[in-house]
């Protein structure tokens, strides 16, 4: 495999833009290798400028849950376009994205748009506050909610990465007010709430954590969560910007049975164009400005180039639910079959999976928790993510990041994914 070009403008890259990326997880820093530059994506696959091509399992990071340029997707976009791509006013596109999302998700009367999962996140705390009239929040470990300052304690994603949870530049005024809990730790939990439950504004949570490797919360601890959350009038906020429409068309808190008081979207929501989203109980999404006190704004917010793409993406998934289970069945088959050659082979090593999520951690334990993942072998993932990209393979250049299956995985590309593995297995015994 030839890499020369992207070498070439991965050097030049670092001249104009730090580490040569506009988001660290683009480093490949990690895993001993430069970055790759991408020119073309076209269903299950990416193509590099070296005309290297590969089944992709990092899909965006998750907007892309139909695949790569999608023609459905795409087919009006241009007509969007010629319209104009902003207008700094209202559109009706707004409201069909706002609507759908609303129908879809029971706890949610109310939305607003904003442009990333970061931003999300951000104004939900704020809202919870300014909700609650209390400062205290709380976060767990290995979760990530984007890089805003409060929340970028202990966070999982490039943050976990690098080795660095809590950024630098970060003041301590900043996250003063930030506990951080062990997640999937009910004892632990109970104990907080009891010091501290009074103080609580928030609870914020990935109600399954794809930002250190995919690790779901247990069933009884998401109950529990709740349970204190409405004993303590604390807002309880579950961080959907990876399985908001992933995990299934209601997201976690369908599949779990458990309803927050608000919640995050991101990622698919845009289909690929920046989008973010926080909405909830309309007591509490009355508190946002021009309603309520909360301030929360945005140029570019729901634009309507990124409120069209959101709308085909989530109207294509409510009419055809089958994509949920097609991307359950491909993660249980890449599941079974890496676990046997785990097996066949002898190798330390363990799969997370849950519906479509999954991953794949250099460890024998079983990972449920922070602790767990942290003592995953980052050197030998190095070994495997290389071995796999020689095969056509482009997994998350990360040990603490699930794959990104689409609707656009074939068969064959399971296949061929289950051959490298076995190819990239055998190397590392
Ligand atoms: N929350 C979660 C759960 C995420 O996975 C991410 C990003 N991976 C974010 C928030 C932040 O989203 P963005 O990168 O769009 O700011």
């Amino acid at each position: 495999m030839n890499f020369e070009r992207s070498k070439k403008l991965w050097k030049e890259a670092q001249k104009y833009i730090p580490g040569g990326v506009n988001s660290p997880v683009r480093a490949f820093q990690s895993v001993g290798m430069d970055s790759l530059f991408i020119c073309k994506g076209k269903g299950s696959k990416v193509y590099d400028v070296d005309g290297n091509e590969y089944i992709d399992y990092i899909c965006s990071w998750g907007p892309l849950i139909l695949g790569h340029s999608n023609e459905f997707i795409y087919k009006d976009m241009y007509e969007v376009l010629q319209n104009g791509t902003s207008y700094g006013l209202c559109t009706e596109q707004e409201i069909k994205l706002a609507k759908l999302i609303v129908q879809a998700y029971p706890s949610v009367d109310m939305i607003r748009m904003v442009n990333s999962g970061t931003e999300a996140t951000m104004s939900a705390l704020r809202l919870a506050r300014g909700y609650t009239k209390r400062s205290k929040i709380l976060k767990f470990e290995g979760c990530y909610h984007g890089h805003s300052d409060s929340l970028l304690v202990k966070s999982g994603s490039g943050a976990l990465t690098f080795n660095e949870p809590t950024s630098s530049g970060v003041s301590e005024d900043a996250i003063k007010n930030t506990l951080v809990a062990p997640y999937n730790d009910i004892e632990a939990l109970e104990k907080i709430f009891q010091i501290y439950g009074e103080e609580l504004a928030v609870v914020i949570i990935e109600p399954v954590s794809g930002n250190m490797g995919v690790v779901p919360a247990k069933k009884e601890f998401l109950q529990k969560l709740r349970e204190l959350t409405k004993h303590y009038e604390t807002v309880l906020i579950f961080d959907e910007v990876i399985t908001g429409f992933r995990l299934s068309f209601g997201g976690a808190q369908e599949v779990y049975g458990v309803q927050p008081d608000l919640t995050c979207f991101g990622k698919i929501i845009g289909g690929g164009l920046p989008v973010g989203a926080y909405g909830g109980k309309k007591e509490i999404m009355e508190m946002v400005s021009p309603l309520g006190t909360v301030y929360q704004a945005g140029t570019l917010s729901g634009n309507p180039l990124a409120m069209h793409l959101g709308y085909q993406v989530l109207s294509y998934l409510k009419g055809h639910p089958q994509v949920y289970k097609y991307i359950e069945n491909m993660a249980k088959k890449l599941e079974e079959g890496i676990l046997e050659t785990i097996e066949e082979y002898q190798i330390d090593a363990t799969v997370n999976r849950l519906k479509g999520m999954l991953s794949l951690f250099f460890t024998k334990n079983k990972v449920e928790s922070f602790e767990e993942v942290r003592k995953c072998n980052i050197k030998i993932f190095s070994e495997y993510f290389k071995a796999m990209l020689k095969e056509g393979i482009l997994l998350p250049p990360s040990q603490f990041e699930g794959l990104f299956l689409s609707y656009a995985h074939s068969e064959e590309d399971i296949q061929k994914t289950l051959e490298a593995n076995k190819k990239a297995m055998l190397l590392l015994k």
